[in-house]
């Protein structure tokens, strides 16, 4: 039987993300869905972020010990349990602690295979515009870390972190302050009803 699916993409430039019902009750019968095979990362656009909006999920994410600490990103690694693994943020209860601003780009933008919205023809400006909205984050992204790199500045210095997120905040403001013009091209949301066949356990693609 086919199942009705909503899907809203929401276009909030930098912080944009596409929201599924089917996560409330994901094929997957889990209680984790994709969430149980993902460790989130953090870049420089996630950091700017949290420091202007929410500081303290920073200061909550650097008091984690399961991180992965490179020059300009955090990995929250997920922790073993049952078949898969468990994120940091996730609730078996609720889902993701975080809001959708909160998150990095995968767990914003991620929607699973089984849905395969971007073979839609009516979504075809959605997939542009997520597809431009990724290369141009991991552009900005890579340009805010060298230029970083260059003022010898690593997150991996604790004593210098503090000097490196200001740095960084700046370098953002000043990288974004013109708007890159895609951004302009999809509404500020749109919900669209997609009808997809399911399957159920692992079954249900990731
Ligand atoms: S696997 Fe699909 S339906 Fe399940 S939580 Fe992830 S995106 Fe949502
Ligand atoms: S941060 Fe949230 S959306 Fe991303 S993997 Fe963890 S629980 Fe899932």
């Amino acid at each position: 039987m086919l199942k009705k699916l909503e899907l809203t993409f929401h276009n909030q430039g930098l912080r944009s993300y596409i929201e599924l019902d089917l996560c409330t009750e994901c094929p997957r019968q889990d209680d984790k869905g994709c969430c149980g095979y993902y460790s989130p990362v953090f870049y420089p656009c996630d950091f700017a972020y949290l420091l202007q909006y929410k500081p303290e999920v920073l200061d909550y994410i650097f008091s984690l010990d399961n991180l992965t600490i490179l020059d300009a990103s955090v990995t929250v690694n997920s922790r073993p349990e049952g078949q898969s693994y468990r994120c940091s943020f996730h609730s078996n209860t609720g889902g993701c602690l975080l809001p959708q601003a909160l998150r990095e780009s995968v767990c914003r933008h991620f929607v699973c295979p089984g849905v395969a919205w971007e073979k839609e023809d009516k979504l075809a400006h959605w997939k542009d515009f997520f597809t431009a909205l990724a290369d141009y984050e991991i552009e900005l992204n890579n340009r805010i870390a060298g230029i970083l790199k260059e003022k010898g500045l690593s997150l991996r210095e604790e004593k210098r972190r503090e000097e490196f997120l200001a740095e960084l905040l700046i370098l953002f403001e000043q990288e974004t302050a013109i708007t890159a013009p895609f951004l302009a091209e999809c509404p500020p949301w749109e919900k669209h009803t997609l009808f997809r066949e399911l399957q159920y356990g692992t079954d249900w693609p990731l």
